[in-house]
């Protein structure tokens, strides 16, 4: 692990260059990297099978979830991902598509109606050369933005999200998931 300082990321670019910087998306995204590509070894396919609190589980869709990133770029940073373990997004099936936009735009408002961000990243990185940790499983991010964060993100980005900071994050998020009547 590269113990990055944060001064040393001082005046380089705007947040939102630097949070698409892929070096830095593979940083974030890429830890607890499963050892091979198949689903047995996917995050992403395991998490839904576990409990919502031990898989970090927001919310349940028919074919795609939102769960907790485990290495929050911000607090509250979720990744859409559907249950089928598909790398590539023009792979997914139409009601995939429908399901992950819905789900994107539900944890959007329900991120919103917790922590009220003044802005949003949404991505989906393709491939590991765009930054993407866990490549054989698609994700899209949603990450909520502060003015400012961008000072203490380098700070936030090296920490180890502690389980208890995350388990609290995931039953605020998923109260207001259930409350989300537009969803
Ligand atoms: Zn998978």
């Amino acid at each position: 692990m590269t113990a990055e300082r944060p001064e040393s990321f001082a005046g380089v670019g705007d947040a939102f260059e630097r949070l698409w910087t892929p070096h830095r998306m593979v940083y974030i995204d890429g830890e607890n990297k499963p050892a091979d590509a198949s689903a047995g070894q996917c995050p992403f396919c395991r998490a839904p099978g576990r409990s919502d609190a031990e898989g970090l589980v927001v919310g349940r869709g028919e074919v795609a979830y939102a769960v907790l990133n485990l290495y929050p770029y911000n607090p509250g940073h979720l990744l859409v991902c559907p249950y089928r373990h598909v790398s590539d997004f023009t792979e997914l099936t139409d009601a995939e598509s429908a399901e992950v936009t819905a789900l994107v735009q539900r944890a959007m408002r329900v991120i919103r109606a917790v922590s009220h961000p003044a802005g949003f990243n949404l991505g989906i990185n393709q491939g590991e050369v765009a930054g993407a940790g866990i490549q054989a499983h698609l994700h899209a991010h949603v990450v909520p933005r502060w003015q400012g964060d961008a000072n203490f993100l380098p700070v936030v980005g090296r920490t180890k999200a502690l389980p208890q900071l995350l388990d609290d994050t995931r039953t605020l998020l998923a109260k207001a998931w259930a409350a989300d009547v537009a969803g």
